[in-house]
This record gives C-alpha cells, sequence and structure tokens, in this order.
C-alpha cells in the first residue's frame, strides 16, 4: 500500500507522489493549492497560502478573519468543529507549526494573540485533536453586537408616513404672445396650402377667358 498524506490546505488525502512540499512553509500540498512562484516562475512551488502572502502582504491581525467567523457562527449555534485545514482557509494563511505540535497553543489564555480571536469573538476552545488535526469551540457568550447591527435593526420611532402626492399640475394658459404666434403660423399653412392648390390649375387660355366671364351667369338659353 503507497503512504499516503493529506493536503495541509483542502485536506484531502492523496498517495505521496501527488503532494508536494512549499518552498515557503514547508508543507505538504496537492498539486490544486499549489501555484507557481511569480518571482521564480516556477510552476507549482508555492502553496496558495504563501502565495498571497507574497502577493500582497498585509500587516492586519491574523486571526482577525476566525475572530469574525465564529462571530457570525454564534449567531446559528453554540458549537462549533473546526479542521486546521479550514482555519488555514478561514485566516488566509497557515496556521503556525505549534498549532499541530503543542497542546498548549490552543490554550484559553487571553494573553495570546490567536487565542483572543475565539476569546473575543465569545467562544473558547473545548477539545484539541492534534492528531486528526480538528479543534472544537464552544460559545461562551453572546455575540457582541456590531455598531452596524444596531443601526440596522433600530426600530421605527416615527408611525410611517407616506411621501406626500404632488397635486395635478393644472394646465397653463398660454400667453398672448404665444397664441399670435400659432394663429399666424395656421394662417400661414392655410395660405401655403391654398397657393399649391392654385398651381396645380392650368391657366386658362386667352380665348377662353374672353368668351367665359366667371363672374356672368350664363344666360338661360330657350
Ligand atoms: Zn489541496
Ligand atoms: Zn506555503
Amino acid at each position: 500500500m503507497p503512504l499516503k498524506d493529506e493536503c495541509s490546505l483542502c485536506g484531502r488525502v492523496f498517495p505521496l507522489y501527488r503532494l508536494k512540499r512549499c518552498q515557503r512553509c514547508g508543507r505538504l500540498y496537492c498539486r490544486d493549492c499549489m501555484t507557481t512562484d511569480v518571482r521564480t516562475g516556477e510552476p507549482e512551488a508555492l502553496c496558495l497560502n504563501c502565495a498571497r502572502r507574497i502577493v500582497s502582504p498585509t500587516k492586519r491581525w491574523k486571526y482577525e478573519p476566525l475572530k469574525r467567523y465564529l462571530q457570525r457562527r454564534g449567531y446559528f449555534t453554540d458549537h462549533v468543529a473546526l479542521s486546521f485545514a479550514r482555519i488555514d482557509g478561514i485566516i488566509g494563511d497557515n496556521l503556525p507549526m505549534n498549532a499541530y505540535k503543542t497542546q498548549t497553543w490552543w490554550n484559553n489564555s487571553p494573553s495570546s494573540a490567536h487565542a483572543r480571536a475565539w476569546l473575543e469573538a465569545g467562544w473558547r476552545v473545548e477539545q484539541v485533536n492534534l492528531e486528526k488535526g480538528t479543534v472544537t469551540f464552544i460559545k461562551t457568550a453572546k455575540p457582541p453586537t456590531t455598531r452596524r447591527e444596531k443601526r440596522r435593526f433600530k426600530p421605527l420611532e416615527k408611525p410611517f408616513k407616506p411621501a406626500p402626492v404632488k397635486p395635478l399640475r393644472r394646465r397653463r394658459v398660454p400667453s398672448k404672445t404665444k397664441l399670435a404666434k400659432m394663429y399666424a403660423r395656421l394662417k400661414n399653412l392655410e395660405r401655403q396650402r391654398k397657393s399649391q392648390l392654385r398651381g396645380k390649375f392650368k391657366p386658362r387660355p386667352a380665348l377662353e377667358k374672353r368668351l367665359f366671364k366667371p363672374d356672368k351667369k350664363p344666360a338661360a338659353t330657350d
């Protein structure tokens, strides 16, 4: 039976030859969790966490995401079991070797920076299994309500008042100037139409003009 080990990030188990060692943190990872070292171009040289730390080194508190995660879970449950790999994923970094090797790293002592993450979130470590790489947290307190939440759940002080409905606008009476302009335009159009009509008629030949007087009614013939 070939030797097997699990990826330090995703936790899947592979035969040893499928796992590679990260050049930065020195732990074993599967190929999916390894990436190219952008500085050297060497493929599958770094684990994803180390690669991220190289690309964007941050100075924030490493365990802040774990604190926020536990706070969030605290709204729904009072018992959370996490694998070390899962915590790596939450904090976007690798837990130190001591977390894997020593039970004391998981002590609920407020003086240690990492323990503050769960203590401040209102949790404490109930049980650690170094062999399996799991830790169980138990909720100790109600999660503190953040300022944002206070704002969100602010009760309504005033009764609901609908926005005032605008009265329908009265039709404005056009000014005299406007009326005069409209009237002139109308007259112009009329004149134009008439002149077009007139243009269509053929002028009467001179002879016809002489014979036919339009004003005069033709005399009735008996
Ligand atoms: Zn993996
Ligand atoms: Zn690494």
